[in-house]
Parts: structure tokens; C-alpha cells; sequence
């Protein structure tokens, strides 16, 4: 059997999240279209018939302005060294910029055994990717390369066979029903503020925190109670809405993925509170698992 962990990492938005939930078949990660979504170390194991696979998704790699991003990007970087495989994604609709050049530059550092892969080509023109793939070749000796689109899945089985042909033999790390790590209390909480991400804009998706207060089972169901935090007054009447509209409509779609995840009924209950600096704060980063 083949057992391994290979880590996922990239700048922020270029698909990282959506590659792990394909690979996994199920939603493990949360996705946006706003950069800096992911803000943990999330795990999603597949199980092949030929053994296991661990990927590790990350946050993206920026240079952090604030304490909540300088331990996002050390989470990354963490997961460039002592890993079997990483994962390097481009984004291929994207020139090569600062940002890739800053994520290869901890790459060479770490010097992994790594594949590159070019996500998003349902996007590009087919001889655009060449130039692109031959530009990395220069910088890194990657060991195999992927134009793929972790959206449509188009490429990604060659991908999980290439993966699992590197991993080192080894008894399975997960039983065989464990997808993730993730408690359920923390999953539900980024589902509300994935919900909370599609529907803000600008400086506020950063500014978003979600914590479960409460987690409550009887033979009705699940009870949630979740505390939405905010850096200032004007955001919590953003993230309320007109009439509670923008509250009201991104609680029913969380309740109803998270009914549909847990296998029951879920009385979803949702406040909104403004805490300026809560991103400076070493407790509720931990709480949040960041
Ligand atoms: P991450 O920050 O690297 O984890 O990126 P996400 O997985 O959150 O995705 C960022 C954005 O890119 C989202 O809007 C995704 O829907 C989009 N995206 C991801 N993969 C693809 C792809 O293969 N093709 C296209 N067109 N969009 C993609
Ligand atoms: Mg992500």
C-alpha cells in the first residue's frame, strides 16, 4: 500500500481549495472568488484502492500585513518542507508575477519533490499554457507538470494517479471513512462565512470571523448558534442587510448544506458582533483554528 501527505500551495484565488474538494469528492474546503479564503491547514484524505493520499491545502502565500495573515502564510510555509509531495498551483489565466515568483523562492528553499500544476485552462487558449509551463521549468526542477481545471476536473484523475505513483509505501494514516481532521463545529462555521463571502465585497470578506458558540443534539436535530464577528459598526449593518436580508438569505444556505452534510435537521441561529481588533487576537485566532 501507499501512504503520503502532498500539500497544496500557491498564491491566494488560484484554486487550491476547489482541487482539494474535487480530489476528496466532497466539500472539505471553502471557496470564494475573494483572495485569502482559506486561512488553515485543512486536510483531505482519498482513499484509493492502491492506498492513501493526504492532501494538505493552505493558505495562500502573500506577504502578510497582519498578525491573522503571518500565521496564515507560516502555515503554508510549513507545508513546503517535510511533506512527500507539494502541490504547486499557478493560475493560468495569470501572467507570472511577484506573487509566483515569491512562492517559488520558498520553494527552492524548501527543496521538495514537487509537480507543477496550471489551474483554470477552461479559461486559456491551449498554446498559451506552453510558454507558461517552459517558464517554470527554468526556475524549479518540478518532476511532473498539470494543466488542469480543479473546476471542471479536467485532468485532475492523471493528477491523483501521478500523486499516489510518488507516495511512499505505507500503512493507511486515516480510517477509511475520515475525509478530514476538521471538527464539524469548524466546518459549519466556514460554511456560514463562505456564505458570508459570496455575498460582500471590498475590505469586508477580511474582516469576517465566525465561531460556534453553541452545538446542541437531540432526536430533532442539530442546534447551532454561531457568533459572526466584525471589525466595526458599519459592517455588522452590512452584514445584517437591508431587513436582515443579507443575515437571513446566507444562514438558510449555510443551514441548508450543513443539513445535507450532517444528515439532519439544523436550527441554524446566527449574531452578528463587532470586535475591532479581533484579529490580533491570539485567543479567538486559536478558537478559530487560524
Ligand atoms: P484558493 O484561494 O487557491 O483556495 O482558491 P479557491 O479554490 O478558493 O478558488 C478561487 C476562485 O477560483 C473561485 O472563484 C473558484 O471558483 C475559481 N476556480 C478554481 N479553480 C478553477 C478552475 O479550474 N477554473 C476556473 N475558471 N475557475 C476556478
Ligand atoms: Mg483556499
Amino acid at each position: 500500500m501507499k501512504s503520503g501527505f502532498a500539500s497544496i500551495v500557491g498564491r491566494p484565488n488560484v484554486g487550491k481549495s476547489t482541487l482539494l474538494n474535487r480530489l476528496v469528492g466532497q466539500k472539505v474546503a471553502i471557496v470564494s472568488n475573494k483572495p485569502q479564503t482559506t486561512r488553515n491547514r485543512i486536510i483531505g484524505v482519498v482513499h484509493h484502492p492502491e492506498g492513501q493520499v493526504v492532501f494538505v491545502d493552505t493558505p495562500g502565500i502573500h506577504k502578510p500585513l497582519h498578525p491573522m495573515n503571518e500565521r496564515m502564510v507560516r502555515v503554508a510555509q510549513d507545508a513546503l518542507a517535510n511533506i512527500d509531495l507539494v502541490l504547486l498551483m499557478a493560475d493560468a489565466t495569470q501572467p507570472f508575477g511577484r506573487g509566483d515568483a515569491f512562492v517559488l523562492e520558498l520553494l527552492q528553499r524548501a527543496r521538495s519533490s514537487a509537480f507543477l500544476l496550471l489551474n483554470k485552462i477552461d479559461r486559456v487558449a491551449k498554446p498559451k499554457l506552453l510558454p507558461m509551463l517552459e517558464h517554470y521549468q527554468k526556475l524549479y526542477p518540478f518532476e511532473e507538470f498539470f494543466p488542469l481545471s480543479a473546476l471542471s476536473g479536467d485532468n485532475v484523475e492523471a493528477l491523483m494517479n501521478a500523486v499516489l505513483a510518488r507516495m511512499p509505501e505505507g500503512q493507511p494514516l486515516f480510517d477509511p471513512d475520515q475525509v478530514t481532521d476538521q471538527p464539524e463545529r469548524h466546518l459549519a462555521a466556514e460554511l456560514v462565512r463562505e456564505q458570508l463571502l459570496h455575498r460582500t465585497h471590498e475590505e469586508l470578506p477580511y474582516a469576517l470571523g465566525v465561531i460556534v458558540e453553541q452545538w446542541a443534539e437531540s432526536e430533532r436535530g442539530i442546534r447551532i448558534d454561531a457568533t459572526i464577528l466584525v471589525e466595526r459598526e458599519g459592517q455588522k449593518g452590512i452584514v445584517i442587510g437591508a431587513g436582515g436580508s443579507l443575515l437571513r438569505d446566507a444562514g438558510t444556505a449555510a443551514r441548508l448544506e450543513l443539513e445535507q452534510l450532517l444528515g439532519c435537521k439544523v436550527v441554524l441561529k446566527l449574531w452578528v458582533k463587532v470586535k475591532e481588533h479581533w484579529r490580533r487576537d491570539g485567543w479567538l485566532l486559536d478558537q478559530m483554528r487560524i
